[in-house]
């Protein structure tokens, strides 16, 4: 439960960092990670709170966040890119 209220507030806080002219707009965008979370349907049980995210969900392995760190460059999806990176660091920081 806290893990999904960070998902929201860091984003938010980012935004209001890094993107204080358009912060409402940068969060919706920011926030847009937590859509990251479907893989979790493809997993058996859906939920394991003694799971860790990071390198089990195929959106959350290595792979994928080294797509997300090649989004980084690409001016048009760069804000969505930093939403998804917030999102790797969040759970990973719920697997330590
Ligand atoms: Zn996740």
């Amino acid at each position: 439960m806290i893990h999904l209220i960070l998902h929201v507030l860091v984003p938010a806080g980012a935004a209001y960092l890094f993107y204080r002219d358009n912060w409402l707009k940068a969060w919706a965008m920011l926030a847009t990670g937590i859509i990251l979370d479907v893989d979790h349907l493809f997993a058996v049980p859906l939920y394991d709170p003694d799971r860790c995210s990071i390198g089990f969900h195929f959106l959350h392995t290595y792979p994928a966040i080294a797509v997300y760190v090649i989004l980084l460059s690409i001016p048009k999806v760069r804000t969505f890119a930093w939403g998804f990176l917030i999102h790797m660091v969040l759970d990973y920081i719920a697997c330590l």
